[in-house]
């Protein structure tokens, strides 16, 4: 989502005349876009705005701005750090453009400067959550789900597929879940898909989050159904033991999981499928942990990733004891995490030797790099210009992470 934010950004700043610079120093403008998922990325997010403080000092002339899931009082948040001049709540970008055009008039001499459009772009279809996991703080500052009308995101693909976009990735908090603030009989996930399917010039449509509780037959069969449609489905399971998934406020039960995943998996043989895990939620056990494993073992995800728990403020869970000690949350996400390696360099190297498709993103550090339409991230050497196109590579190495390849 701030991925999918900054691109607007962006964009909506160089038609105004900005032109990027990678040194703060050096900027009028900086726009802080903000994560609080966890502890660890609240603590980035006050660190970096601690730096801020003395380039305000030195460059008074500096906007500083803070967007994203950071922002929540913001009477509070004025208080604290008096130097920044505007907060603004996630995917508030009107709001940001509008702030900035009042207060930073383009001056004479800025140029418009077009930023190259990407292959693949991140298009929000709905934003908010309407779930309650007990852990989560991002429903708590993105609201309630808002899904946009299917016109507008259709309108919006399209405009991106004439700019030259071949892939994009349909976002949501609960992509799966699109349509269910709308009235009765509105699109759903399904139809959004398959009224992008018919835009000529876009090739691969992906989404994602999925949560488990509203992916439906339909969306599932509308997947097998379309070339375009990537086969790769983003299933956070957080835990592999009911009673934890129940504090956590999920909606479904480890049954009910698996026989999710044994539903897609038959209805689109060869698909990949990652999930998210959550370590050391409180009250886990060693054998609640273990259930984790061996979920994760048995159904042998291409991609997994794992969070160690910590309190979020404001969520139900702070009303839990955050009993599993640090060092105890590190091993056991060590543990899933060398279990997974194991298992996704085993995924990849039954590739060895195959052909697969690629749509080249860009050129990387003296290679192409694309991916395949299963997610799979693929190098390869060639000194011609592949950058946007479909490209069919033959499988030479293979790591728990990437592929290498040949052009065939
Ligand atoms: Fe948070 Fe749960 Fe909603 Fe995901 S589904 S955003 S974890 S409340």
């Amino acid at each position: 989502m701030n991925d999918a934010d900054a691109a607007r950004i962006a964009q909506g700043l160089s038609a105004m005349g900005f032109q990027p610079t990678h040194q703060a120093e050096r900027a009028d403008l900086v726009i802080l876009l903000t994560c609080v998922v966890r502890q660890s990325a609240e603590d980035k997010v006050v660190g970096r705005l601690s730096s801020l403080k003395s380039l305000k000092r030195q460059h008074p002339h500096a906007l500083i701005t803070v967007m994203g899931c950071f922002v929540d009082d913001e009477q509070a948040l004025s208080a604290r750090f008096p130097y920044v001049d505007a907060f603004f709540k996630p995917s508030d970008i009107e709001g940001l453009l509008q702030f900035v055009r009042h207060s930073l008039p383009a001056a004479p001499h800025y140029q418009t400067h077009p930023i190259a459009q990407a292959v693949c772009a991140y298009v929000p279809i709905s934003y908010g959550c309407d779930h309650h996991c007990t852990y989560c703080i991002v429903r708590l500052r993105r609201g309630k789900q808002r899904s946009r009308p299917l016109p507008e995101i259709v309108a919006e693909v399209r405009s991106l597929v004439q700019r030259g976009v071949r892939e994009v990735t349909l976002l949501g908090q609960n992509v799966d879940a699109y349509g269910q603030d709308l009235p009765p009989g509105a699109p759903d996930l399904a139809d959004v898909l398959l009224a992008l399917h018919e835009i000529e010039g876009l090739w691969r449509i992906r989404f994602l989050t999925s949560h488990p509780a509203d992916m439906s037959l339909k969306i599932i069969k509308t997947v097998a159904s379309s070339s375009k449609i990537c086969p790769h489905f983003e299933l956070p399971v957080q835990s592999g033991d009911d009673e934890i998934l129940r504090r956590m406020g999920r909606r479904y039960t480890v049954a009910q999981y698996r026989e999710l995943v044994r539903t897609i998996r038959e209805h689109i043989p060869g698909c990949s499928i990652a999930t998210d895990v959550i370590v050391g939620f409180p009250g886990e056990s060693e054998a609640q942990f273990q259930a984790t494993y061996d979920l994760l073992a048995s159904l042998r995800f291409d991609t997994v990733h794992i969070a160690k728990y910590s309190p979020r403020p404001g969520t139900p869970a702070t009303r839990l004891p955050d009993d599993v000690p640090p060092e105890e949350k590190e091993r056991r996400r060590a543990l899933l995490e060398k279990l997974q390696i194991q298992i996704a360099t085993e995924i990849n190297a039954a590739l060895l030797g195959k052909r697969v498709e690629v749509l080249v993103e860009k050129y990387h550090r003296g290679r192409w790099k694309g991916r395949t339409p299963t997610d799979k991230l693929v190098f390869f050497e060639d000194t011609t210009d592949r950058r946007g196109q479909l490209v069919t590579i033959a499988i030479t190495h293979s790591g728990p992470w990437s592929l290498l390849g040949k052009v065939v």
